[in-house]
């Protein structure tokens, strides 16, 4: 297991001589003490981005080299695939069966970007006059990568894949709960023959490392997953370097049920929507919009299942319900559980678990008869708890799942097509499934709208986060 920071393809110390716990959330055992940069680490850190951004090495490097070395590098990571899921679990608390599908979510994002990077083109533009005018795609230079918790490796590759791509250089902030899988992740990317400076990573928390990460004039462009809370300091703190962002931020998004639906796959999807990563997922469909004349119905069937999703041991290959990431957020998830009793009923779950005595877990948990003003209904609780919300009509069911800050994700479960359609023009999010939830490719962007964010992470559209177009004007005339 690395605990040092990886800068420049070495294994340092680091100089501030600080070191984070890494507590297993599901033995409270503590698997690590690792290295966290502070503000001369982090200075090391960009410093080797950038010296390796401006080298002849890595300008003369063609994309289709660049795009080969990540091509490698999801070959290595397939090769290590187990160990790095189980390192996954150990550190987050997911069961072992979602973490690898994240790490095989990696392998693919690694390889598709490998496969886009000598795929970034420009134009020759059709001016008036003689001269001859074209547009090249040049890479934005170093980029900071800041991510959270939930999706460790996952979500850190949907930043530093495409960058590679571009033809960025990286320095990776991990979330200080898990920073190991990003740590295994730097050796991988060395193996696969990344030059030095090219990928780094330092572990730390947010405001030391990340806020330095942020306000490093040499970092040209910061990509974040996180809190919108944080996000919003982040955009402030990068205005004064005139950095670049893109922000992927929080949810709270509605997954709507017709009652001409598929009811058995919309409470399936339901579940999937709020119970897969114990809910700690930014895209979780945590209000359930029912239609009132299959309300009771939707309940029922819905307390059923969530009763079968016992917390358990996450090695356990039959565990859908892992622990909780972390003690602070296990609290916050029970607090919120706290203001529900309070707010709404409470028809399943509600109760904080343990397994053989130990760990963060909590039941699902399903609320009823929620409304909008409510905690529960209003604010993001990134843990398995289930908001349903009933309503009369389509215009009504609209209204309220339009009726947020946020606007990441939404579901729709209805066989009438023209009302599919209408639902998914008129909801404002980022990503709109029907008769499906939380699905994602490589291929297909994803990112918020409103207080969710901006810009987009996978798919075409990310590489063009770390892009900029210069415009060359060939004088003819
Ligand atoms: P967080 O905002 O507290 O932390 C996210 C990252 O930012 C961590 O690496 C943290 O160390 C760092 N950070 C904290 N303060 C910072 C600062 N002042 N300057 C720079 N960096 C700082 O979020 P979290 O609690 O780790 O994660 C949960 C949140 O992430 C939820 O709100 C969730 O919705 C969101 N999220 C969004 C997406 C998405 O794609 N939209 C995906 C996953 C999680």
């Amino acid at each position: 297991m690395r605990t040092q920071l990886f800068i420049d393809n070495e294994w340092r110390d680091a100089a501030s001589g600080q070191a984070l716990e890494v507590v297993n959330p599901a033995t409270e055992e503590v698997l690590a003490a690792v290295h966290a940069a502070g503000d001369a680490d982090v200075d090391a850190a960009v410093g080797a981005a950038r010296g390796r951004f401006e080298s002849d090495e890595w300008r003369s490097l063609s994309a289709r080299q660049r795009g080969a070395l990540l091509h490698r590098a999801g070959e290595l990571l397939h090769e290590r695939r187990r160990e790095m899921a189980e390192l996954e679990t150990r550190q987050n608390g997911k069961t072992l069966f979602e973490s690898k599908i994240d790490v095989a979510s990696t392998v693919e994002t690694l390889k598709y970007y490998g496969g886009w990077a000598d795929k970034v083109d420009g134009a020759v533009l059709p001016v008036n006059g003689e001269d001859f005018v074209y547009t090249v795609r040049e890479p934005l230079g170093v980029v900071g990568a800041i991510v959270p918790w939930n999706f460790p490796l996952n979500l850190a590759s949907w930043k530093f894949a495409p960058a590679l791509a571009a033809g960025c250089t990286v320095v990776l902030k991990p979330a200080p709960e898990t920073p190991l899988t990003a740590l295994a992740m730097a050796e991988i990317m060395q193996d696969a023959g990344f030059p030095a400076g090219a990928f780094n990573v330092v572990p730390g928390d947010g405001p030391t490392t990340g806020a330095a990460l942020v306000r490093h004039p040499d970092v040209d462009k910061i990509a974040f997953t996180g809190s919108t809370a944080v996000g919003k300091q982040v955009m402030r703190q990068a205005a004064e370097t005139v950095k670049r962002v893109t922000l992927e931020l929080g949810g709270k998004s509605p997954n709507v049920i017709f009652a001409d639906a598929d009811l058995k796959a919309a409470v399936k999807g339901a579940l999937n929507g709020i119970f897969y990563g114990k809910g700690e997922v930014c895209a979780a469909g945590s209000r359930l919009l029912v239609e009132r004349s299959v309300h009771d119905q939707v309940v029922e069937q819905l307390v059923a299942r969530a009763q079968r999703l016992v917390p358990g041991d996450p090695f356990d290959e039959s565990t859908r319900l892992g622990a909780i990431a972390s003690k602070r957020q296990h609290a916050k998830v029970m607090s919120y559980i706290a203001a529900g009793r309070e707010e709404a009923t409470l028809v399943t779950g509600g109760n904080a678990a343990q397994v053989d005595g130990k760990g963060y877990f909590v039941e699902a948990t399903v609320f009823d008869d929620a409304k909008p003003g409510m905690k529960i209904v209003d604010e993001e609780i990134f843990g398995p708890v289930l908001s349903v919300v009933s309503f009369e009509h389509v215009d009504e069911a609209l209204q309220l799942a339009n009726q947020t800050i946020y606007g990441l994700a939404a579901g729709i479960w209805t066989k009438d097509i023209q009302k599919a359609f209408r639902v998914a023009r008129a909801v404002r999010a980022g990503t709109v499934w029907v008769n499906t939830y939380n699905l994602y490719d490589s291929a297909a962007p994803f990112g918020g709208f409103k207080a969710s964010g901006f810009g987009r992470d996978l798919g075409r559209e990310a590489l063009d986060g770390y892009c900029a177009t210069k415009t060359v004007w060939m004088g003819l005339g």
